[in-house]
């Protein structure tokens, strides 16, 4: 909960779901990838939610509505209402309602998601910039938003009209491969205009606002696959953060992690919410964590003994962390990862 440098994963002797009231929890690549779960995931949060956590989804994606979100989970077999996802359409929604009067006109360059989320908020969504926006809101449009629509957001924002971005994700992850995500997009206007947007998504207080205000969490915990918009989100509203390692981050990328980048567990998939985390304890020359030691030479990082292989994992954090301390750490991990087949 503190905001001083992070050096190891924290020990947790109840279940994570035990220990906090709310899971925070991100969708692609926590929950689901691409069209289908990810292993573990719904048997994990029934249990989770049956031992009495609440369950929230909070995504960057402003395209689809919540309840087009919550319609998707319960067919994955995950029980979901509306209510309980937040995306960072809603936010942005939020932070405009805040410094725009009421019922003002805002330039939609996106989806339904960004429509139903400014209505919710007394706005009124208008598609040209002939309509007279007080404000332009930006977000994903999936693929068929229209090379027009960036044109009409420059001509708005070029009058002066306040720009807004629901999230700046460079890229979006399918089926068929990595996407220009709403970031790209943003960037189209950026080098059009030379103006900037306010951006509400993760990892920015916006969308972590949005989430402890519609849910009422009282001891949050974030859940997300991704450093540098789950983790660094969590840093950001000073809560505690799990990264599961079934998304886009990788072992090495961990290890390599600044301070805001550093979560408070890791583990390997959803099981992790459901157990307690073990200690990293310090010895005289470096970490242990289960059977595993980790050290830090002056070119590498070293692992001996064996066990449990996010153990290993969690013992050479503790090395890197420490090592790098406010910085990031360079010292090759690639033989001890190989240790680990992570
Ligand atoms: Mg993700």
């Amino acid at each position: 909960m503190s905001q001083s440098v992070r050096t190891r994963p924290e020990g947790s002797g109840q279940a994570l779901s035990e220990a906090y009231d709310t899971a925070l929890l991100d969708l692609d690549g926590v929950v689901y990838a691409g069209g289908s779960a990810i292993a573990h995931a719904v048997e994990s949060l029934a249990t989770a939610r049956a031992g009495g956590m609440h369950l929230a989804y909070v995504t960057n994606n402003a395209l689809r509505t919540p309840d087009a979100v919550a319609g998707h989970l319960t067919e994955l077999g995950i029980p979901t209402g509306a209510e309980d996802v937040i995306t960072s359409a809603q936010a942005v929604a939020r932070l405009i309602s805040e410094q725009m009067p009421a019922g003002a006109r805002v330039l939609v360059i996106g989806g339904e998601g960004l429509k139903v989320a400014l209505r919710e908020r007394g706005l009124e969504p208008v598609d040209s910039a002939e309509d007279d926006p007080a404000a332009v809101v930006q977000g994903y449009g999936g693929p068929d938003l229209t090379w027009g629509r960036f044109a009409e957001a420059c001509y708005a924002i070029a009058r002066g009209v306040p720009w807004y971005a629901s999230n700046t994700d460079l890229t979006i992850p399918g089926a068929r491969g990595i996407a220009p995500g709403n970031g790209a997009a943003v960037e189209v206007v950026r080098i059009a205009t030379g103006a900037d947007p306010q951006v509400a998504g993760k990892p920015l207080p916006p969308m972590h606002r949005e989430t402890i205000l519609r849910t009422g969490a009282e001891r949050p915990l974030v859940v997300g696959d991704r450093l540098d918009t789950d983790i660094e989100g969590a840093f950001n509203g000073e809560v505690d953060s799990l990264l599961v390692l079934t998304g886009v981050t990788d072992a090495a990328q961990l290890l390599a992690a600044p301070p805001q980048h550093r979560p408070t567990y890791v583990d390997a998939d959803l099981r992790g919410m459901l157990t307690g985390q073990p200690e990293v304890t310090g010895l005289d020359d470096g970490f242990r964590c289960g059977g595993w030691t980790a050290t830090a030479s002056s070119e590498r990082l070293e692992l001996d003994g064996d066990g449990e292989a996010l153990d290993g994992l969690r013992a050479l954090c503790a090395a890197a962390w420490t090592s790098a301390g406010e910085g990031v750490c360079e010292l090759d991990a690639g033989k001890a990862l190989g240790r680990l087949e992570l």
